[in-house]
């Protein structure tokens, strides 16, 4: 048996690296301060309704990566799920991601693609030439109106920030369609675990050599009886907060239960003021292969996160990234510690880029302990 590995966290970043490396091996030790693996993704069963729950908020995987579509396969079946989202504004409910039919919808016209590309080329703001704030991308590329009823309010609701003030980063995870295809996301791969995200996660630890260690926090001053720590915690806590909190927001699900369908789709979002939520998952919709009598759904509220909650999307504002420099600069004097995932590097990840990474950053650790073994 080689030597001993800490990994810390028991999400995604973490249950990759422990199934490669447990797999060329090594002894892995998995700590997670919750109670359960699966980090934000964790699913279960809802006790009086029997639909899977995203506890977290929803999750749906959708990626282009051949290797981690095809890595994820190995634990699980994948259903075929599509995330098709409805948006309320104003008191008419519409289609997203801006699509023909939101187009058309809107603006009560019947225009062909060519037409309704055109047309939104009318809209823009054509004196911003190089966006690099949410608001500005907005009103180059769909205009002042469709922004305001679609973007603005939703996004100062979700981050608490003008979008004056956002990067023009969060605003292009949405594509603009010019056809009737209202696919919330343009991947190629796109689907459902059929046992729920935590199902998955734990046949990832399934291998001999990984003893995963629940409810149980790290010190970093552990770190010594390890070969290696591979940390998917936040990086301004390991090390204890000395150069400030990084600022994440978090959210706040109120829970409730009805029979039959309450919203007929998974996602409707809320996109202007007259609700202080930003979206309801109705979540048997995700699961749309299973049959349940009644439904659970959650009203999702984003706020600040403070010391004892949940980090959910980390801001990354200039000072934040600043911030988060001076965090690298002393990471990077740490030896046989890396930092991954979400919370590792703070950064707004997808489910697909943080196990293609953890993949990457296992496939390192392998080939330089070989290096090291051959030399
Ligand atoms: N967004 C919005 N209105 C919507 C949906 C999204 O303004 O109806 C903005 C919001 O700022 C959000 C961003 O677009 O943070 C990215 O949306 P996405 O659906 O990727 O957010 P996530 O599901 O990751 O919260």
């Amino acid at each position: 048996m080689k030597k001993s590995i800490a990994i810390v966290g028991a999400g995604f970043s973490g249950a990759v690296i422990a199934n490669q490396l447990a797999h060329a091996g090594y002894a892995v030790d998995v700590f997670e301060t919750r109670p359960h693996v699966g980090g934000n993704c964790h699913s279960r069963r809802d006790d009086e309704t029997g639909v899977m729950l995203h506890v977290y908020g929803p999750h749906i995987f959708h990626t282009d990566n051949e290797r981690a579509w095809e890595f994820v396969n190995r634990f699980g079946e994948f259903k075929p799920y599509v995330n098709r989202v409805k948006a309320i504004t104003n008191g008419r409910v519409y289609t997203l991601p801006i699509n023909l039919l939101t187009i058309n919808q809107f603006f009560g016209k019947t225009l062909r693609p060519a037409q309704a590309a055109e047309f939104l080329t009318s809209l823009g703001d054509k004196t911003i030439t190089t966006p690099t704030t949410f608001e500005d991308q907005a009103l180059r590329f769909v205009g002042r109106d469709l922004y305001e009823a679609f973007f603005k309010t939703y996004t100062i609701k979700q981050w608490g920030l003008s979008p004056s003030e956002l990067p023009a980063s969060i605003l292009k995870r949405l594509p603009v369609r010019f056809n009737y295809d209202d696919n919330y996301f343009s991947h190629k791969y796109q689907g459902m675990p059929a046992d729920g995200y935590t199902a998955l996660v734990e046949r990832m630890f399934d291998v001999p050599g990984i003893a995963v260690h629940l409810s149980t926090p790290f010190d970093p001053a552990s770190k010594t009886d390890y070969q290696h720590v591979f940390y998917a915690g936040p990086i301004d806590a390991w090390f204890g907060h000395e150069e400030g909190r990084l600022p994440y927001r978090t959210l706040d699900f109120e829970v409730f239960r009805d029979t039959g369908d309450y919203q007929g789709n998974a996602v409707v979002n809320y996109c202007d003021d007259a609700e202080p939520y930003t979206r309801i998952t109705e979540h048997k919709h995700f699961s749309p292969w299973e049959q349940h009598e009644d439904t659970i759904l959650y009203k999702e509220y984003s706020r600040q996160c403070e010391d004892q909650d949940i980090p959910y999307y980390p801001i990354r504002l200039a000072r934040d990234k600043q911030q988060l420099e001076r965090y690298v600069n002393i990471a990077r004097q740490e030896a046989n510690v890396t930092f991954v995932g979400r919370l590792g590097t703070y950064r707004y990840l997808d489910m697909d880029v943080t196990i293609n990474e953890a993949l990457i950053t296992a496939d390192k650790f392998l080939a330089s302990a070989r290096d090291n073994t051959a030399m």
